[in-house]
């Protein structure tokens, strides 16, 4: 039986921030068929490689299909009373805030919700973050000084109405393709000039009419260059500025820096100038290469400072738009899933905000008044024994964070570790006391949000396998162990989804922008029949863009151009550690590969990790082509294969960051990076590690 004949089912892809939607058909032998979804607005039936390899990673032979306590199968009520037990004891005996939980882009809308709900409106503390901080949490930060909330103004469309779109630090072409196959559509149809503004000669460069490889770090200054040009020629629109604020301390910081840093020649600066500022309809797509830095927050400043400085934001085919590694960061950005986020875009410093939520939840504690510990914090804290019961939710940070070995030292140490997860074959899994089975993509049900405010659903198509639960399940039923049966009280993601809704509409009133009242009256058969719907979704309201007439968020309604300087990546090289260490994705794998390993079409793409040096200093360090070298930081070793390339430029080095002690004991490339992170966002600078290279001589 093919399965040709039964419905096809609807649901969204798992992978990136576009937030691909996809048509499911059962194969009726446990397996599914995958095809792009041709009404989906974000891909139009679209799919990259890894949407397309979706049905070879379904297979059941590393899933983890039972609770485990202690490395032994258990029931779920013994897993859940320990769990529950665990952490109201530990509360009891050190204080709220010595739990925390560590969760991931990758959860639903409605597990993060009652996750976020759990920590921050019933324990009673903010230590809850996510594997996001490592993916977005500048853009959060930049969009929040701009307009006083986080607030994504654009759409994918804008890709296809623009002149010209710069990508910045985004590859584009390999992260998020299918927004690339859109954008390369574009250029086609009504030749988009495209600018690509990034250390290493990536394949979004392909398609490009311009590379810009600055020196690591260097955006501001580039972008600063950008807005002293912009109001030396008189290109800035003094209407728009009318609607913001911080104009003059911009450009005179702006003025202040210099360019020469980006390492870029004169005449390349004034041919991005003049180009970016002749064009009326412009988009800068910004991603990791702005975001993982210790200026990262900055960063995004200095782009949404030229946007606001010329009125291109708002309006089609202009503005800034950051495109999110994961399927869901940006829901998880929605309910607060952030340490220093309160749920729908409120402030945890705002009392009348806190006040709202507990009410709203019928909390029997003050929602705390200060951010939790963000990632990097967390897990020192854990290495230093502040924390002392971990949950971690969907993410493998002892492969993913920067100074991995600390963390997975940290974890190994932790008096209570508890892991949610669709496998215990994780470096991760492996350290919990407690492993809770979760059903997988295909298997559940929710919304996700992509990264141009799009709410899509991901359905079941597939039963749950063995005893595998929903992440809401699982955390409703601790919360009513922990002892809030009511507030707890679920019986389908449909309801945590209205209750989500109800609470934006709270937060609306308190003039937040992410407003989706509109849905919080959604019927059960509504909920399961929603199409993609790009927020705000109220009665007056749906979707758009924002900014084009101003509004901003912030009291007075004022946008915020703000004054950022350059400042060079935290570490800086020496002649012990000569390259700069760049690490990034490859084109089709995913994470830490738990899901992608399992296709062998994926797996032919790129077969093992590697390292890209440029031929110059192949030649000087006597590196061949495929041999192993050991690329060593102050904290780490690891052994790649070179690939010799000018791709990347003489004294920098790139590699991927998917490969993990399972698959290569030797390539944990996190472990190489430290946990230097941005001061305003907390974001991990894993872009510009510095290292030695050397070819490897076994011992
Ligand atoms: Fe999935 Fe992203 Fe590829 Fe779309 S572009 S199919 S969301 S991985």
């Amino acid at each position: 039986m093919d399965g040709a004949g039964l419905p096809e089912t609807r649901s969204t892809c798992p992978y990136c921030g576009v937030g691909c939607g996809v048509l499911l058909r059962a194969d009726g032998q446990g397996g599914l068929s995958v095809r792009g979804d041709p009404d989906h607005p974000a891909n139009f039936g679209r799919l990259c490689s890894k949407g397309s390899a979706l049905a070879e990673t379904l297979g059941l032979e590393s899933r983890l299909l039972a609770p485990q306590i202690d490395g032994q199968e258990a029931d779920w009520d013994a897993a859940l009373q320990l769990v529950a037990n665990r952490f109201k004891q530990t509360i009891a005996e050190h204080g709220r805030d010595s739990v925390a939980f560590y969760v991931s882009g990758q959860m639903l809308t409605e597990d993060y919700y009652l996750a976020n709900k759990l920590m921050k409106g019933f324990i009673g503390s903010a230590n809850i973050d996510t594997n996001s901080r490592l993916c977005m949490a500048s853009t959060v930060a930049g969009h929040r000084r701009a307009f006083g909330t986080d607030t994504v103004p654009g759409t994918y469309e804008d890709i296809e109405e623009a002149d010209l779109v710069v990508l910045v630090g985004s590859n584009l072409a390999w992260c998020h393709p299918v927004l690339n196959q859109r954008l390369l559509a574009a250029k086609k149809a009504r030749g988009t000039r495209i600018v690509v503004v990034d250390p290493r000669r990536t394949a979004s460069c392909d398609g490009a009419d311009m590379h810009l490889a600055l020196a690591p770090g260097s955006d501001v200054a580039l972008f600063n260059r950008l807005l002293s040009d912009l109001a030396k020629h008189g290109a800035i629109d003094h209407d728009y500025l009318a609607r913001t604020e911080g104009f003059d301390a911009a450009l005179a910081a702006a003025e202040a820096d210099d360019v020469a840093v980006t390492g870029l020649q004169e005449a390349e600066i004034a041919a991005f100038c003049d180009l970016w500022r002749t064009t009326e309809k412009v988009v800068t797509i910004f991603s990791q290469g702005v975001n993982q830095s210790t200026s990262g927050s900055d960063k995004v400043n200095a782009i949404l400072n030229c946007h606001l400085a010329t009125g291109r934001i708002g309006r089609p085919g202009m503005g800034p738009l950051s495109v999110t590694g994961q399927p869901n960061a940006m829901g998880g950005r929605e309910v607060g899933g952030l340490a220093n986020m309160l749920a729908c875009h409120l402030d945890l410093e705002n009392p009348d905000h806190r006040a709202a939520v507990r009410d709203c939840w019928d909390a029997p504690t003050d929602i705390p008044d200060a951010p939790g510990l963000k990632a990097v914090d967390m897990f020192r804290a854990v290495g230093d024994g502040r924390i002392k019961a971990l949950w971690i939710i969907h993410t493998n940070p002892v492969v993913s964070m920067p100074e991995a070995d600390l963390v997975r030292d940290a974890i190994a140490a932790c008096p209570f570790t508890v892991v949610s997860d669709i496998t215990a074959a994780t470096d991760t899994a492996r350290l919990a006391d407690v492993l809770l089975p979760a059903t997988a993509w295909g298997e559940k049900d929710g919304t996700v949000t992509n990264s141009d405010r799009t709410i899509s659903r991901q359905r079941a198509a597939l039963p749950a396998p063995g005893n595998t639960r929903p992440d809401w399940a699982i955390l409703a039923e601790v919360g009513q162990r922990m002892g809030w049966t009511k507030a707890f009280d679920y019986e389908t993601p449909a309801e945590i989804f209205r209750e989500h809704a109800a609470l934006s509409g709270i937060a609306a009133k308190f003039g937040r922008d992410f407003d989706i009242s509109g849905l919080a009256a959604l019927g059960d058969a509504a909920y399961e029949q929603l199409e993609p719907v790009r927020w705000p979704v109220t009665a007056e309201r749906q979707g758009g863009r924002f900014f084009a007439e101003g509004g901003f968020f912030h009291p007075g309604g004022k946008g915020r151009l703000l004054p950022v300087r350059h400042r060079p990546p935290a570490a800086r090289t020496e002649p012990r550690y000569p390259f700069r260490l760049n690490t990034g994705r490859v084109r089709d794998q995913w994470h830490t590969m738990t899901r992608t390993a399992l296709s062998p079409k994926l797996s032919a793409h790129l077969a093992e990790p590697f390292l890209e040096i440029h031929p110059t200093d192949a030649t000087l360090l006597q590196i061949l082509p495929a041999d192993l070298v050991e690329v060593q930081s102050p904290l780490a070793t690891a052994i790649l294969r070179a690939r010799i390339t000018d791709a990347v430029q003489p004294g920098q080095v790139f590699a991927s960051m998917h490969w993990t002690g399972e698959t290569a004991p030797s390539a944990r490339i996190d472990a190489l990076v430290p946990g230097a992170t941005d001061p305003v966002s907390g974001q991990p600078e894993s872009k510009a590690s510095v290292v030695a290279v050397r070819p490897y001589r076994a011992a």
